[in-house]
């Protein structure tokens, strides 16, 4: 009875703690690490396993479920057990107990899929947030990183000896899941384009429990599948080793604000300047979106923008000015309704920018995003307009980030030649609205599809078809799975979420 008692207590004591975590916007990250008080409450052991084990009939299942995922589409997706690493020996001895007992495995970082991958129906999800230490090696310019470290906590650490990362552009990010998937971070013009492509190294966790290293020199297989595989990948990650870079000492952006009806002359200046001048170094955003100040139910010629930025990362203030100059002289400056020019910013302070502007990417709803790897971003843009005028709520969004500067890569699975990346956000509040946010993203496809030249796994929606075979060359995708072959012959791991599970399972 005392017992009972006890345990009831514990449940609302973690509760309470949990609801106060979510209110100040920790448990968002992910990192739900019961206390040690709470121990008793898990019933279930596994050998050689230290760290958190949840079954299906724990009371507090549901929540730790539920916590896998950041944004609130949760997965109606049921593992049998969510086991939270505590080191690397907790990983290699879940693998082994998954692979005995036939519970397939998938792995959780950040959180922040969208499709919240990392829930799936029946077998093990392996929860690495917990392992989250930072080591720089300021001589190599390399982070060695555990697999639960968020963008923040890199910026912070490489900052410390005058190193950069190009991290995500929301700091709460798991870097395991944005780099291993492509990753569009800070800086991406002249940081390769993806992330993945700074990755140097991992440390791999294999379906038969081994523990291997893989880098240019040593089981180049898995760093080719490493590097991209994303939401696909067939072992657990515990340790990725990231090339740095100086940090640039002058960062500046110029932002320009259009009513959404003048896309046209936005994006016809943007062309022209990148003709005239050489602003290839430029990291150069344009979102269409609900001006965040105007009601949700303004009519859309009202309340629709165009909002360009121009984020130049350089080594001094005045080489900084001069790549943002093209841009202050032309009609961008003169045509747009509101601008902000040459405002200067810290690594770490392009957080601070994202957040005053009330940034709807950031916004913790329900959420679901498609999106096209283009050499035409603006007649992509153009496609899609209008149907910007339908967005089903003012946090639905469409993103464009020219300068990708892709290029074919033979040591990566993610190779693609491309400019731009558009990604098409719905994000929205009331599962009653579901069907229409997701009939909205949708219907983007047949307008921006015609335009693309491949796919980023790391935002596609699996209920539209083989989109993330899209994302992969035809040869790729047939490598990437004579490897998960090799490295997986008894299928440990889950592979991509198919459609079926994703049209079943989305909540
Ligand atoms: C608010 C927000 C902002 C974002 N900003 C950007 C941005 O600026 N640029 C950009 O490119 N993307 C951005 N993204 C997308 C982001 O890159 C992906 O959602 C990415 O998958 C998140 O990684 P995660 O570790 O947080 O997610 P998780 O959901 O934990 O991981 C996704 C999947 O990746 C695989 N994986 C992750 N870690 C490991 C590991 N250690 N070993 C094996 N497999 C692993 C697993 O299959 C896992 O299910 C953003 C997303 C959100 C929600």
């Amino acid at each position: 009875m005392n017992q009972k008692i006890e345990s009831r207590r514990d449940v609302l004591k973690q509760l309470v703690s949990l609801t106060a975590l979510g209110a100040l916007g920790v448990l968002r990250t992910g990192q739900l690490a019961a206390s040690d008080a709470t121990d008793k409450l898990y019933s279930t052991v596994i050998p050689g396993v230290k760290g958190k084990i949840i079954s299906r009939t724990d009371s507090n299942y549901e929540l730790w479920r539920q916590a896998m995922v950041w944004h609130h589409s949760k997965p109606k997706r049921y593992p049998e057990l969510i086991v939270q690493a505590r080191s690397e020996e907790d990983v290699i001895n879940a693998v082994k107990h998954a692979a005995k007992n036939k519970l397939k495995v998938s792995v959780r970082a950040g959180g922040h899929n969208s499709t919240g991958t990392s829930v799936r129906e029946g077998g093990m999800v392996i929860d690495v947030s917990a392992l989250d230490e930072v080591e720089i090696d300021e001589e190599k310019q390399v982070a060695s990183i555990q697999p639960g470290v968020r963008s923040l906590h890199l910026v912070t650490a490489a900052r410390e000896k005058g190193l950069s990362f190009p991290v995500p552009h929301c700091p709460s990010v798991g870097l395991s899941g944005f780099t291993m998937g492509g990753g569009i971070g800070w800086n991406y013009p002249q940081r390769g384009g993806m992330a993945t492509h700074s990755i140097v190294g991992a440390d791999i966790i294999t379906a038969d429990g081994k523990r291997v290293t893989a880098n240019a020199e040593q089981n180049q297989d898995l760093f080719w599948a490493v590097r991209g595989a994303g939401p696909g990948f067939f072992g657990v990650v515990t340790r990725l080793y990231l090339q740095l870079y100086p940090v640039p000492k002058s960062i500046m952006a110029s932002s320009y604000i259009f009513p959404l009806s003048e896309l046209e002359t936005v994006t016809q200046t943007l062309e022209k300047i990148r003709k005239e001048h050489d602003v290839s170094r430029v990291e150069l955003i344009t979102v269409l979106m609900h001006h965040p100040e105007v009601p949700a139910d303004a009519p859309p010629e009202q309340s629709k923008i165009c909002f360009f930025t121009a984020f130049a990362f350089e080594d001094s203030t005045e080489m900084a000015k001069a790549a943002l100059l093209p841009f202050a002289e032309s009609a961008l400056a003169t045509k747009s309704v509101v601008q902000a020019e040459y405002q200067e910013y810290s690594f770490e302070g392009l957080y601070d920018r994202y957040f005053s502007l009330k940034d709807p990417a950031g916004r913790q709803g329900r959420y679901i995003v498609d999106n096209v790897l283009t050499n035409d971003g603006s007649a992509t843009l153009q496609a899609l307009a209008k149907h910007m005028h339908k967005a089903p709520t003012k946090d639905c969004h469409i993103l464009a980030s020219y300068n990708l500067r892709l290029e074919e890569k033979q040591d990566s699975c993610f190779s693609w030649v491309a400019d731009c990346f558009v990604g098409c956000y719905a994000i929205w509040d009331e599962e009653a609205d579901d069907d229409k946010n997701y009939g909205w993203l949708s219907e983007t496809l047949p307008l921006m599809d015609p335009f693309a030249v491949g796919h980023y796994p790391n935002e596609v929606e699996p209920r539209h078809k083989d989109r993330y075979k899209k994302c992969y060359s035809p040869e790729n995708w047939q490598r990437l799975a004579q490897l998960r072959e090799k490295y997986d012959p008894e299928g440990v791991f889950h592979q991509y979420l198919t459609q079926t599970e994703a049209t079943g399972g989305r909540g």
